[in-house]
């Protein structure tokens, strides 16, 4: 995933296209995030602890992760970025560089 918790992302197609928002969740075996105030839908909910009258709810719904680019923190504009695998006190892990400015974030 080149997508992850907290980045801030452009949404590329449907109707939220151009949309910005942050990062809330990654699910990385669906290859799916939710963004914030993105792809809201209405759900029908019984009642429950947190909503004692149920009804419906709004909330965000996964969307898949190609359809969207990550926004570089330093430049600010979305890019792909390079994905690089390094060594560090013997775990491997990756990191992430804006194609753009070079950036590693
Ligand atoms: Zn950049």
């Amino acid at each position: 995933m080149h997508v992850r918790k907290e980045d801030t992302v452009v949404i590329l197609s449907g109707n939220d296209r151009g949309k910005k928002g942050r990062v809330l969740k990654v699910f990385p075996a669906k290859d799916r995030i939710i963004v914030e105030g993105v792809r809201f839908i209405k759900k029908h909910t019984k009642p429950s602890q947190q909503n004692q009258s149920g009804g419906i709810v709004t909330k965000e719904a996964p969307i898949n992760v190609s359809n969207v680019m990550v926004i570089c923190t330093k430049c600010g504009q979305p890019t792909r970025v390079k994905r690089r695998e390094i060594t560090e006190e013997n775990r491997k892990r990756h990191t992430r560089a804006c194609v753009k400015c070079g950036e590693v974030f």
